[in-house]
């Protein structure tokens, strides 16, 4: 049965420390690409070690992509497939002098981090942690992120590599290995050369719990809306003056308290959100992000912002108002739908390798929702990585593990599933 692994010496926790030990954190103020130079050193190392592992043509781009190949065994026509991961760390917590540490088989209780003991990573806040009792963890020192997200999906992929190199009898197509900067920042696949890198369907990994797959993300548009008033001298202001920040100001408090927006929702259900105010008397500019897993219902939403506006006009009369609709992304799914086996094959993976099947949608954009519509279309794999962008950001190795087993037996069906 499934024993291709039982001889095999994971390389994936050793990796992961070498690359989370590297700080690449993005920079979103930053107008280069990428958006911090020190990220090509991580792009560099990996391009080194995939050297290492007989992987003459990795190389890494003026932008900072990682690309390389690992050739078809197969002599039937296999589609090529993707495995993406991206270098960068978030910029909401430091990713400077990243110290990981390893808490061998785990006992259930809190984890002391060295440098910040008085706060311990305690199960009652990560419920996860109570299902890996037993399994080795890895954390950073207290002062930093850990960088799981998503060094661990690096690590993972580059272990795929060393088994297929190891294990040359299995079977599989040509495989496209993609490693990006900067999609902490939203700009991840902004300067990617989809006919560079020549797949036809691709995986992230950068999903969280064991088992886990993501074929949904959020469809998200942004609105801006600038609200004009009428200015004159405040002295000599009577029967004259509107004033753009109160008519603004009326036209927030106008919004719904208790639900549409990410304080009151969950699961499935949407939101509109101000994400920014700035203004005078004279102008005022609120920006909003609108997201829900239904394209068409983005449209509902942005009418509902514009009939709140209308009131708070009417209110304060002589005032103006613009409404702005920017699209972003879009949920992944419209596209992945054209293309079940995608979403087959990867089911089955994870299943093959063990697993209860963990199916869910992100709320929020990946990488994989922008390259699907790119042309690419591409679903998000677990890897063990929880609580990102923090300092109590762990992962698990025998997580990170069973994500190898997972994409190795992923190229494998899709060997098996091409005919002749
Ligand atoms: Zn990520």
């Amino acid at each position: 049965m499934n024993n291709m692994f039982q001889n095999y010496n994971f390389t994936v926790a050793e990796r992961f420390i070498r690359y989370a030990r590297i700080d690449t954190q993005s920079n979103p103020q930053s107008r280069s690409f990428p958006s911090t130079e020190k990220q090509k050193q991580l792009g560099q190392f990996l391009v080194e070690e995939l050297k290492s592992m007989n992987v003459p043509d990795a190389l890494m781009d003026s932008f900072g992509y990682v690309y390389a190949t690992i050739p078809s065994n197969s002599p039937r026509p296999v589609p090529v497939i993707c495995f993406c991961a991206h270098m960068d760390t978030s910029p909401d917590c430091s990713g400077a002098h990243v110290e990981p540490i390893i808490h061998k088989s785990y006992d259930g209780g809190e984890l002391i981090l060295p440098d910040d003991p008085e706060r311990p990573i305690s199960p009652s806040e990560h419920p996860y942690l109570k299902q890996k009792i037993g399994d080795d963890i890895i954390t950073a020192s207290g002062t930093t992120l850990l960088g799981a997200d998503d060094k661990a999906g690096i690590a993972v992929i580059m272990d795929m590599v060393n088994f297929f190199q190891l294990n040359p009898a299995v079977r599989h197509g040509k495989i496209r290995i993609l490693f990006t900067p900067d999609e902490e920042i939203g700009r991840g696949v902004d300067k990617l050369d989809l006919r560079t890198l020549g797949a036809d369907f691709g995986y992230t990994l950068d999903a969280g719990e064991l088992g886990t797959y993501e074929d949904e993300t959020f469809s998200a548009d942004a609105v801006t809306i600038h609200f004009f008033g009428l200015s004159a001298h405040p002295g000599y202001a009577k029967d004259k003056l509107v004033n753009a920040i109160k008519v603004g100001a009326s036209f927030l408090d106008s919004l719904p308290k208790d639900e549409l927006s990410p304080e009151s929702t969950e699961g499935r259900y949407g939101f509109v959100h101000p994400v920014r105010l700035e203004g005078t008397a004279e102008k005022l500019t609120v920006e909003f992000i609108i997201r829900d897993f239904m394209t068409s219902k983005l449209k509902g939403y942005e009418d509902f912002l514009k009939g709140k506006m209308d009131e708070a006009l009417n209110r304060f009369p002589g005032s103006k108002a613009e409404f702005i609709v920017t699209e972003q992304y879009r949920n992944m799914k419209e596209v992945l739908d054209h293309y079940p086996q995608v979403s087959e094959f990867a089911i089955e993976a994870i299943e093959k390798a063990g697993l209860r099947l963990r199916r869910s949608s992100a709320r929020g954009g990946t990488d994989g929702s922008k390259l699907s519509f790119m042309g690419l279309p591409c679903p998000n794999i677990f890897t063990g990585e929880m609580a990102f962008h923090g300092r109590h950001e762990y992962v698990s190795v025998q997580d990170m593990q069973k994500s190898v087993e997972t994409i190795v037996y992923l190229a494998e069906i899709w060997e098996l599933r091409t005919d002749d």
